[in-house]
């Protein structure tokens, strides 16, 4: 048990402990809890109600949750001191308890830690940024039918360029490495050959690497063999057709992962076609296949049809019976699609999509453009997830013009608790809070954000009303 500077050890309750990294979840587990900056003095009462109430309606008194209040941001700066934004008794408790849920926090401005959120994923190894987007039948939104998007963002947490390793335009160090690539590195790729770096420029370094990629690509694999019917479907979403051996690589290690750990359970969007092909058109030769599943076959070159026989061959021996037949419509369907493209289409095509998984930039605009087509931050929730520890959050920010006036949309923390409960496998209480969710927004008992855009508009709950409305729709 650790030692704590300011805070003491809770008396009731157990520790969620992890194996292969996956939870073991008491019947009483002890949560901790930073109530966040802002509006979150508003957003955690209010959220807390409603999950207690949840289990509560559920389990009676077999489940509860023993709430462990910790601190960080601002909260924790008077608490601990002047720039001790995330203090040491923080990280020690989520180490320790393994899971916790966080309202908002404030960016810290003029010292101390560049960004908490990032600090807390990278301390725990938080490697995977999990955002679903579904909508709420009547909450108001830009889209003509957002009901047809329903999709989780999976969104790589620990690497890309958002490592924030880089150098200011001018800087002695950033001239350097630009001389260094352009005189020694790059004339010695003969594909890069003529190219150089302006001397001016700022660099920022853009790593993606296998292990980090298929970690996180296996996650989301596991998350899709849970779902049922079409659900069961991975996108790797990347910008490989120009950043080969970053975005590109991404791509091709997911593939990779998913043929070689998840053979039983996964086909790809290729291998469906050619089965597909094989199964329509019986009895024809591997070559005539291939000159149905491939456009153009007669004009490749000799080498790349010997390729796509070999394909096709190496299907119908290996998996062509354990696949076939139609079973692999049964199962994760693994495909692909341009970071660029996948943003049309889940505006023209949602109904496609279900888990899209992406590194770390390219996840961070989809999850907030698909929050968009669903109504917005207030109702957009998050989970950072790793091996041995999980940090449920909201997405949006501490919105501080709004802090204390008990108006703001609790939504996002409390559909983030959704999301704790389902990692629990307290499916009952999730459930209970997501139909509460829905049926209010039905009745357009809405917070402020949501009555605004309401047509016609109605008067809006205060953000405690709100919750004690979703408690009544249980
Ligand atoms: P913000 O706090 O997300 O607020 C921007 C606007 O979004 C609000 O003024 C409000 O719009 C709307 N909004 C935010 N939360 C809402 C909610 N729960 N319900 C309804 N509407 C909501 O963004 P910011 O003002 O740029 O950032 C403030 C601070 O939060 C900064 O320090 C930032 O770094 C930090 N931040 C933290 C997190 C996090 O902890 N995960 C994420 C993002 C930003 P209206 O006023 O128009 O209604």
């Amino acid at each position: 048990m650790p030692n704590f500077e300011k805070l003491n050890n809770p008396s009731n309750g157990e520790v969620i402990t992890f194996k292969n990294g996956k939870p073991i979840i008491p019947n009483n587990p002890i949560v901790p809890f930073i109530r966040g900056d802002g509006t979150g003095v508003d957003i955690w009462p209010a959220t807390r109600r409603v999950i207690d109430a949840s289990i509560q309606k559920s389990y009676g008194d077999k489940r509860k949750i023993n709430w462990f209040k910790v601190y960080a941001g601002d909260e924790a700066c008077d608490i601990y001191g002047t720039y001790n934004y995330l203090p040491n008794d923080t990280i020690e408790a989520i180490k320790h308890y393994g899971v916790a849920i966080k309202g908002p926090l404030t960016t810290p401005v003029g010292g101390g830690i560049r960004s908490l959120n990032v600090a807390l994923r990278q301390i725990f190894d938080l490697y995977s940024c999990v955002r679903p987007c579904k909508y709420y039948s009547g909450t108001p939104s830009p889209h003509k039918s957002p009901q047809n998007l329903d999709i989780i963002v999976y969104r790589e947490n620990t690497e890309d360029i958002y490592m924030g390793i880089e150098w200011e335009a001018e800087d002695e160090n950033c001239k350097s490495l630009i001389n260094y690539l352009n005189n020694t590195i790059i004339p010695n790729s003969s594909k890069l050959k003529n190219r150089s770096l302006p001397l001016s420029a700022g660099i920022g370094i853009k790593p993606v690497s296998k292990f980090g990629s298929q970690r996180h690509i296996r996650k989301a694999i596991e998350h899709a063999k849970r779902l049922s019917g079409s659900k069961r479907h991975v996108t790797l979403v990347h910008k490989g057709n120009i950043m080969k051996f970053t975005e590109g690589a991404f791509r091709d290690w997911g593939y990779e992962l998913a043929i070689n750990e998840f053979r039983n359970d996964c086909i790809t969007e290729r291998e469906s076609w050619i089965l597909d092909n094989i199964e329509r058109n019986q009895n024809i030769s591997v070559e005539n296949n291939a000159k149905l599943i491939e456009p153009g076959f007669d004009k490749l070159t000799a080498e790349k049809r010997h390729s796509i026989c070999g394909e096709i061959k190496d299907i119908i021996l290996n998996i062509a019976d354990s696949h076939g037949n139609n079973k692999w419509k049964k199962l994760v369907l693994i495909d692909d699609r341009i970071a660029d493209s996948i943003f049309q289409q889940i505006q023209t095509r949602p109904q496609e999509y279900s888990i899209l998984a992406t590194l770390n930039l390219n996840g961070d605009y989809l999850s907030d453009a698909a929050a968009a087509i669903v109504g917005g931050l207030g109702m957009a929730p998050g989970a950072n997830i790793g091996d041995k520890a999980a940090i449920f959050e909201a997405t949006h920010g501490t919105a501080p013009k709004h802090a204390g006036l008990n108006k703001i949309n609790p939504g996002s923390v409390i559909l983030s608790g959704v999301m704790m409960l389902e990692y629990f496998g307290w499916d009952e209480a999730a459930d209970l809070i997501t139909k509460g969710i829905s049926k209010s927004i039905e009745q357009k008992k809405v917070t402020y954000d949501l009555a605004r855009l309401m047509d016609p508009k109605v008067d809006p709950l205060l953000c405690s009303e709100f919750a004690e409305s979703i408690i009544n729709n249980f």
